[in-house]
């Protein structure tokens, strides 16, 4: 579809009128693993529009569906029923795959699973070699993406050996690559240390500040404070969803998933028992210092 066309059209053509200006858009989405005689539905009738620029946090309990859902969005799993589309195009489109997977990276867990090849640089090149991109501009792309994940100098390394934390930023690296508009990590973070973690994060709010659309399905409710809009899954269905403040404001909701407060929140909670109101949108430790230093200085 042309820059240039009207966006009236654009809408009624590609999401029924109903999700004009959605990036990725799912409407009723189920999946089901297994065959009929046996099979588990982990994903009953999901429909959400991400925009373009957004930053969406996923959570719930396990098995609640995350993972499938990623899956699903970044066209690494097709529906069983309903419709998944990226800028327009359905992930049911085998002709069109290639192209939702170059749009929507997915970074793993385990992102050796990933690796493909015996060095940081092959392994960054991987992507768009696949693509059919000029070996000029791949050279381009794979000192840039190593450059912006912070790993010059470890170009000749084997993917294999490196830390936890090398291994997550080389994952993002090879995604970046290929120049896709959105990056979706599936518990990227969750067996990084702090450190790690905490670098990987910086790195993902550069790329979201740079126009990126990040999807990060986490069970650490610090990283969702970070997101726009969360959603939370539950049984394979969306339970809530609003930006974290309006979803930490549900707090005996998420008890019932079996999900905690962030600690900022879970402090605010705890004042707010005590007497000191301090403001249920409090959901970052630094809001909360903010908070309480201007309580101090009003009565000072
Ligand atoms: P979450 O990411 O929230 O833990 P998943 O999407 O991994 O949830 O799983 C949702 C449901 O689908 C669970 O019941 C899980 O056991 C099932 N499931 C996930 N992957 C597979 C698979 N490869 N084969 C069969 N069942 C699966």
């Amino acid at each position: 579809m042309p820059d240039g066309a009207p966006r009236v059209l654009r809408g009624a053509l590609f999401f029924g009128g109903g999700g004009m200006d959605a990036f990725i858009s799912v409407r009723d989405l189920h999946y089901r693993y297994g065959n009929a005689g046996e099979s588990i539905e982990a994903l009953r009738g999901v429909s959400l529009n991400i925009v373009r620029g957004e930053y969406l946090a996923i959570v719930g309990p396990n098995g609640s569906g995350k993972s499938t859902l990623a899956k699903c969005l970044s066209g690494l799993l097709s529906p069983s029923s309903g419709d998944v589309r990226v800028n327009g195009a359905s992930t049911r489109d085998a002709a069109a795959l290639v192209g939702i997977r170059a749009t929507v990276g997915m970074v793993l867990q385990n992102p050796d699973n990933q690796f493909v090849t015996s060095s940081v640089e092959d392994e960054v090149a991987f992507g768009p070699e696949n693509l059919g991109v000029p070996p000029a501009e791949i050279r381009r792309r794979v000192a840039s993406a190593i450059e912006r994940v912070g790993m010059c100098g470890q170009e000749l390394r084997d993917p294999h050996l490196l830390s936890s934390g090398e291994k997550a930023r080389l994952a993002v690296a090879a995604m970046l690559a290929m120049e896709p508009q959105c990056l979706v990590l599936d518990e990227a973070t969750a067996t990084l240390d702090p450190r790690s973690r905490g670098s990987l994060l910086a790195l993902l709010t550069q790329l979201y500040s740079a126009g990126m659309t990040i999807i990060t399905v986490t069970h650490h409710m610090t990283e969702v404070t970070r997101a726009k809009r969360v959603v939370v899954m539950e049984r394979g269905q969306i339970a809530l969803t609003g930006a974290p403040a309006e979803v930490f404001a549900r707090d005996d909701a998420l008890k019932g998933y079996g999900l905690a407060l962030p600690p900022a929140a879970a402090v605010e909670r705890g004042l707010a028992r005590r007497g000191l109101e301090l403001g249920r949108d409090v959901v970052t430790a630094e809001e909360l210092v903010r908070r309480v230093v201007a309580l101090w200085e009003g009565e000072g």
